[in-house]
């Protein structure tokens, strides 16, 4: 309840931000102060000086140390008010290599003691679901979709052979990996097999859904979950064998669609979104062509939009630009109004990662 109330006075929009340990223990370490107050100041390795400090204020920081408890702790309130009729949005974002899959999702394969935000989330609105049986009874599905390149593509559709053949998989990834390596090979056939292009529809249509035709699965345990996570690793290795590691160039938004019915007959649905950004980084435009580059330009595109959206949103504009992204139009439910944001900003604590790391405080501070 306190939680709420500070909320309701602060605004809708949080930002958090969390910094990786360090893998390389010969470089420069540029973190030189976290606050408990959710200051953090970096240091830029060419200007150790003085000048070279660089101030930033969030929410909340984590340090390398934190655990992923202690990341979901701090964002239980936020999900929580969703079983109470709440549409929510937890974004992570950073550049490539930053820990934002770590986060949401966790180490990938199965059930491991570092589980992500999205599965902890989910069993702590299914234990929520069982405490409040007498008062509520609540369905919770959950769809998944990937945004690649401005199309979307549904993560869990169980359509395709490959789910009762898994041998048609193997033969299927083979083949790709060898034709991707003649380059003369038109990649886009190869793809295309796996993509399954999905329309976003404003968030008022008939059901309130915005993707209708991904399809929706029903979920009451953590078993449950785990299954569809694998499953949606499976379609996402597919793609990934296929482009050059796509995963980290695409957006992928899982969903949570909480209905409730209270003894009165009271309905309400409500919902959830936990994206894994595609990476922040710049690339060098000298440096990358075709195909690298139009990603590129799709990616810079759809995050630019979800910053403008946020901003718009913080400075309580009359005008939001949601229909400048298939994101930002997939989101628009949980962005504004009543519903709750929450940025998760990524960064790395290497000197070589310190002007990637500046872009993303920058962009994470525009926004809070
Ligand atoms: P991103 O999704 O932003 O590209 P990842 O989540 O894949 O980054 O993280 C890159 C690597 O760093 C992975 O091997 C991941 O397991 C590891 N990693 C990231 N964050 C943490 C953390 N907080 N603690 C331990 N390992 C981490
Ligand atoms: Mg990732």
């Amino acid at each position: 309840k306190l939680y709420n109330m500070v909320q309701d006075l602060k605004g809708n929009i949080r930002v958090y931000c969390r910094i990786r340990p360090s893998f390389n223990c010969e470089s420069k370490n540029i973190i030189d102060f976290i606050g408990g107050d959710g200051s953090l100041v970096i240091l830029d390795p060419a200007k150790p000086q003085k000048d070279g400090r660089k101030v930033f204020q969030f929410n909340q920081v984590f340090g390398p140390a934190a655990t992923q408890d202690e990341v979901f702790k701090d964002t239980q309130p936020l999900i929580r008010s969703v079983m109470d009729g709440y549409n929510v949005c937890i974004f992570a974002y950073g550049q490539t290599g930053s820990g934002k899959t770590h986060t949401m999702s966790g180490p990938s394969g199965g059930l491991t003691s570092d589980m992500g935000i999205n599965y902890l989330a989910l069993n702590d609105l299914f234990q929520m679901s069982k405490r409040r049986k007498d008062i509520i009874h609540y369905d919770i599905h959950v769809q998944m979709v990937e945004i690649y390149n401005e199309q979307v593509r549904d993560l869990l559709v169980q359509d395709s052979c490959t789910v009762k053949y898994p041998f048609i998989l193997v033969i299927y990834l083979t083949l790709n990996i060898y034709l991707i390596g003649k380059k003369n090979w038109p990649r886009s056939f190869c793809v295309s097999l796996t993509i399954h292009k999905l329309e976003i529809r404003s968030c008022t249509g008939d059901n309130g859904l915005s993707i209708p035709d991904a399809t929706m699965h029903s979920v009451n345990s953590t078993t449950d979950v785990l299954n569809l996570m694998k499953y949606g690793e499976v379609n996402r290795v597919v793609s990934t064998t296929a482009m050059n590691n796509r995963s980290s160039r695409s957006h992928s938004v899982l969903t949570v669609h909480v209905h409730g019915k209270d003894t009165t007959g009271g309905t309400f649905h409500s919902c959830l979104h936990l994206v894994d950004l595609a990476g922040s980084e710049r690339v060098d435009k000298s440096e990358v062509t075709g195909d690298r580059l139009k990603e590129a330009q799709y990616i810079n595109k759809s995050l630019s939009c979800l910053g403008d959206v946020i901003t718009a949103l913080a400075q309580k504009n009359s005008h939001i630009p949601y229909r400048n992204s298939k994101l930002t139009l997939l989101l628009q439910g949980s962005l504004g109004g009543h519903a709750k944001t929450l940025m998760l900003a990524h960064v790395s604590p290497e000197e070589d990662s310190f002007s990637e790391t500046v872009s993303t405080l920058k962009f994470a501070q525009r926004v809070s």
